[in-house]
């Protein structure tokens, strides 16, 4: 399998190179550039996680020896990362909806299925290619991702790992988790500023040719950790097939017979790695977008118009307020069937003006297989509380957008087909808003972030993660706090 640009401007590379590289170097985004055969479902039950990881991380990474990609499976997915031994166990909570936990690794966000194993791609990657330098991954972050790339890089040989986060930006369970991390390449800094002025620092950065350079003449090369690399977003397509091992397995469905995902969204990542996973032959009947206030994906999948021309909400569920979703230019590129002039002119319109309309034919086949709505503040809040008291099962922020976006589908078109929630985090990681949504406002002043962790404990008769109970007791390793202006200096400092 070899991979192409999504902008067309650039040779074939392959996969070792692609996942090296991260972004295309005219702008665009790597798929592959090859057909992608369906495989038989029935044929593939593949048991245990790892071994269905590397049965589909052998179909895209060609230029990867099977001992290469079963060494890499085997470091990722294991028990020592994953407080589950099904890595991604499926809670079902009727005959018709299930959930899928993707929040068991070490950060309990769903980003850790990609961030565990991208390390270990990455540095086979490095050996094949013959590449010599050191990987300086360089992340600004509003919150999980950083956390999830520092556990996930942490003390990988040939690797470095710089995050940067916005001082008042990001909750203080996310900020205790990166300024308490451990391990000798990594580097985490509070920037004096919001998480945008953090993105567009680290963007100077590497735009800044000239500094480019001169990091290579002194052996380091700079990639990324978030959903632009095919990295991340290859490991995400297995757990839609285990998912489906899964219910089949459970008897909730037949094989074969067709099951409809839903995908809290922000990047549109996640959700692609669906769209692969139906493309693989998955019997997928709708993929189904759900977002928060921050709408914008809606309104594209009813009206085929792109708009992000309005102002940012911040919400509940902040890993999705997000207005710009990068990945849909790889959706949109298979929708066209690889059609890079109709790329370059939509991402075109979309830079200058903020704004772009696809075609009817293009919209038609989008609204074939997806289906997008959206879940307010309240909303989210009142699907907390509704499916705690129903089923006793506590939810986080994002994965409640997921289950009142999936009542607004049943109630809208009348399927009812069997449905897999995608959880995308813990309950734990968003303890203080779940614990208000379970039992109303009837929560004291004054309160610490482990205060509300423990009460969350108590109240519902869950145990707090393991790598969150102890958190505030953990010693702060990351103490600076820098100016935007001191970004690249403060970098510089860090690799000498
Ligand atoms: C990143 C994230 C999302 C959004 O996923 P995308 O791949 O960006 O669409 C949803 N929920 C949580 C908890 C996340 O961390």
């Amino acid at each position: 399998m070899n991979y192409e640009s999504t902008r067309g401007g650039v040779d074939l590379v392959s996969a070792a190179e692609t996942i090296i590289k991260g972004l295309a170097p005219d702008g665009g985004l790597y798929v592959p550039a090859d057909k992608i055969e369906p495989i038989e479902i029935a044929k593939n039950m593949t048991e245990g996680y790892q071994n269905l990881a590397a049965y589909i991380f052998n179909l895209f990474l060609s230029d990867f020896s099977a001992a290469e990609i079963e060494d890499a499976v085997k470091a990722a997915y294991n028990s020592s990362n994953f407080d589950h031994p099904q890595i991604t166990p499926l809670k079902n909570l009727s005959n018709k909806l299930a959930i899928t936990e993707l929040w068991h690794g070490p950060t309990y966000a769903f980003k850790d299925i990609a961030l565990q194993i991208l390390p270990h791609l990455l540095t086979k990657a490095l050996k094949i290619t013959g590449e010599q330098s050191e990987i300086v991954i360089l992340t600004a972050t509003s919150g999980d991702t950083g956390k999830s790339a520092l556990e996930g890089f942490r003390d990988i040989p040939s690797t470095r790992i710089v995050v940067f986060f916005p001082q008042n930006g990001v909750s203080e369970i996310q900020k205790l988790q990166m300024v308490t991390q451990e391990g000798k390449n990594v580097n985490v800094t509070s920037v004096d500023g919001n998480f945008d002025d953090a993105q567009s620092g680290v963007k100077e950065i590497f735009n800044d040719r000239e500094f480019v350079k001169q990091l290579a003449s002194s052996g380091y090369l700079l990639s990324s950790a978030n959903s632009i690399n095919w990295g991340r977003l290859l490991p995400q397509i297995v757990y839609y097939f285990k998912a489906y091992q899964d219910m089949i397995r459970c008897k909730a469905v037949q094989i074969q017979e067709k099951v409809n995902f839903v995908v809290p969204t922000g990047n549109f990542g996640n959700i692609l790695a669906g769209y692969y996973a139906f493309r693989l032959g998955l019997p997928i009947n709708r993929l189904i977008c759900a977002s928060n206030s921050n709408n914008v994906l809606t309104r594209f999948i009813k009206s085929g118009l792109y708009n992000s021309n309005r102002k940012l909400n911040l919400t509940i569920s902040p890993s999705m307020d997000i207005l710009v979703s990068s990945n849909l230019e790889r959706l949109l590129f298979e929708l066209t069937e690889h059609d890079s002039n109709k790329i370059n002119i939509w991402m075109a319109e979309l830079k200058n003006r903020g704004t772009y309309s696809v075609d009817k034919e293009t919209l038609n086949r989008l609204q074939k297989l997806f289906w997008g709505d959206f879940a307010d503040d309240s909303e989210t809040m009142a699907t907390i509380a509704s499916v705690y008291k129903k089923y006793n099962y506590l939810i986080d922020t994002h994965t409640a957008v997921g289950i009142k976006v999936w009542e607004k589908y049943m109630d809208i078109t009348k399927d009812d087909s069997p449905a897999v929630i995608l959880s995308t985090a813990s309950p734990y990681k968003f303890a203080a808003s779940v614990l208000k949504a379970i039992r109303g406002d009837k929560i004291e002043e004054g309160l610490s972030e482990q205060d509300k962790l423990n009460l969350l404990s108590s109240e519902t008769a869950t145990e707090v993660p393991v790598n969150l109970a102890n958190l505030e007791s953990k010693e702060i390793r990351h103490k600076q706090v820098i100016s935007l202006s001191e970004m690249k200096k403060n970098l510089i400092d860090f690799l000498a």
